[in-house]
């Protein structure tokens, strides 16, 4: 377990102090090539092939094949808009997309209208050096928006190209459903099936999910938990027959081009909070499945200066132990705990595993090895390993929040600063806050509002949190949702017949 290929292909190896990238050799020819797998055994893809695919047919995650150096070219970006921006990133790593046809993709997206605010990702300053970087001003409220935004006009935009149709399928506790049904609707030659636990979400989640009225869109409320609803998604997904003759497609956390979105606004969050070059920042980021903090490891692997990132997480503290010890020990879906901020009780960390391909020097048989143990026993341990001796470059340091924390924070923000802010949001703040260095800025990620979580802020200030206006009365709308069984094969029935009758 010692080789060590940090500087293979372009990739530069992480560094302590803050030093840009060196002069690239022309910035298209810093950009992707292609998509391998981590574990090695899957043949390499430009992306838009492993755009509409999940996880790799060897059963690893893609990656690119070098990280693209942003380096000197930062500077020139400060006057760009969000739109732009995010075109210099994406550019990057989807080369095979046409510049006018993907210039076009993200200023559709990418827009005030949509986003709720003029800056997209508005930035606030509670006090010289903290600030919070506003993620959820999307169409619903949380940061998800912003990649599932993204990903709905790149399927739209390769599925007119290729002649294609898709049926996504996914299962949700709340946040994930919402954002991609919301992302989904209207669009040409895609429908979504998306499965909830029947009785277990919350009123708003409900309003949100189910108040959607489009002929393309079906909520699935299946008679189970969330643990069950996976299931079916899983099992229906293993049978490749029924999953190629219907066309059926995911959304989760593991698809690369949702990373990719979210190393956008760790750049735009950088060049607001910064003036000059080099200067290093430190980000705050609430996690549970480690896609967010993916992209903010890919940004500073291509040459943002980020001096830490702070991973934090709820009880469920799967992650935590990970950054802590070396060994990574995901819990059986049985032992994770409800808590008050529910988009993080996630006890397997999906991304995680691109990560610890970075970590081990790129080198999937090591990868194959650790995921191999982690299927016999359960777990695995860096602890002992050369590679352990290199985390502290990576800049990712990490830390429990409890309910206890997550109150204290919502109350002390509200009460210093005059901010709400929501339970996910505050699990950031808290740990952030054990890691504040008073020379280098700390960036919080804001990741959902306050008001999907109305139960929290009450207990926390005394009352229910501002209501926006766009999300007046959603609890009044009708509600669309069929309620099945937890049984894979009647979600089956349901999709064949939804797709034989639209067809018609
Ligand atoms: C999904 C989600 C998270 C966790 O993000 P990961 O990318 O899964 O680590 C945190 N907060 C909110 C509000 C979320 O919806």
């Amino acid at each position: 377990m010692n080789s060590r290929r940090h500087t293979d292909s372009g990739m530069s190896a992480p560094v302590e102090h803050v030093k840009l990238a060196g002069p690239a050799q022309g910035s298209d020819q810093s950009a992707v090539t292609s998509y391998q797998s981590t574990r090695g055994q899957s043949s390499p893809h430009p992306f838009a092939t492993i755009l509409l695919e999940g996880l790799a047919p060897d059963g690893g995650l893609y990656v690119p094949d070098h990280y693209p150096q942003i380096g000197h070219e930062l500077e020139q970006w400060r006057n760009l808009s969000h739109a732009e921006l995010a075109y210099e990133i994406i550019r990057r790593f989807a080369p095979d997309i046409p510049v006018p046809d993907l210039q076009a993709i993200v200023e559709r997206t990418y827009t005030p209208a949509r986003f709720g605010h003029p800056d997209i990702t508005p930035i606030t300053t509670l006090e010289p050096g903290l600030h919070l970087l506003g993620l959820s001003h999307g169409p619903t409220g949380a940061f998800k928006d912003h990649a599932l935004q993204l990903l709905a006009e790149l399927y739209e935009y390769e599925l007119a190209r290729s002649g294609g149709e898709l049926n996504i399928l996914g299962a949700t506790s709340g946040d994930t459903g919402s954002a991609a049904e919301e992302a989904m609707r209207g669009r040409a030659n895609i429908r979504v099936f998306m499965l909830s636990p029947h009785g277990r979400m919350s009123p708003f989640q409900r309003a949100q999910m189910y108040g959607i009225d489009d002929p393309h869109i079906h909520n699935l409320a299946i008679e189970g938990n969330f643990d069950q609803c996976q299931a079916i998604v899983k099992a229906i997904a293993r049978d490749l027959d029924f999953k190629r003759t219907n066309h059926i497609g995911s959304v989760n956390s593991i698809n690369w081009a949702r990373i990719a979105a979210q190393v956008v606004y760790y750049v735009t969050a950088y060049l607001s909070v910064t003036q000059g070059s080099g200067q290093p920042v430190s980000f705050a980021v609430p996690s549970g499945n480690f896609g967010n903090l993916c992209a903010g490891h890919i940004a500073r692997q291509m040459g943002l200066p980020i001096r830490q990132l702070i991973l934090a997480t709820n009880e469920n503290n799967v992650l935590d132990e990970f950054f802590r010890t070396g060994v990574y020990r995901p819990r059986p879906s049985a032992e994770t705990v409800a808590t008050s901020s529910p988009s993080m009780d996630i006890s397997k960390a999906s991304n995680l595993e691109r990560f610890v391909f970075d970590l081990v020097g790129r080198d999937p048989a090591q990868v194959r090895e650790l995921w191999g143990q982690l299927s016999t026993t359960g777990q695995f341990d860096l602890s002992k390993t050369s590679d352990w001796q290199h985390l502290s470059e990576f800049g990712i340091v990490s830390g429990t929040s409890t309910h206890a924390d997550r109150i204290a924070t919502i109350r002390s923000t509200w009460e210093r600063y005059g901010v709400e802010i929501d339970p996910h949001t505050a699990a950031g703040m808290s740990v952030g806050s054990r890691y504040r260095d008073p020379d280098v800025p700390l960036i919080c990620l804001e990741t959902a509002l306050p008001v999907k979580f109305a139960a929290t802020i009450v207990e926390a200030l005394g009352r229910p949190p501002a209501r926006p206006a766009r999300f007046a009365g959603i609890e009044d709308r009708p509600q669309h949702v069929t309620v099945l069984p937890a049984n894979a094969e009647q979600v089956k029935a349901f999709i064949q017949a939804t797709i034989g009758q639209t067809e018609e």
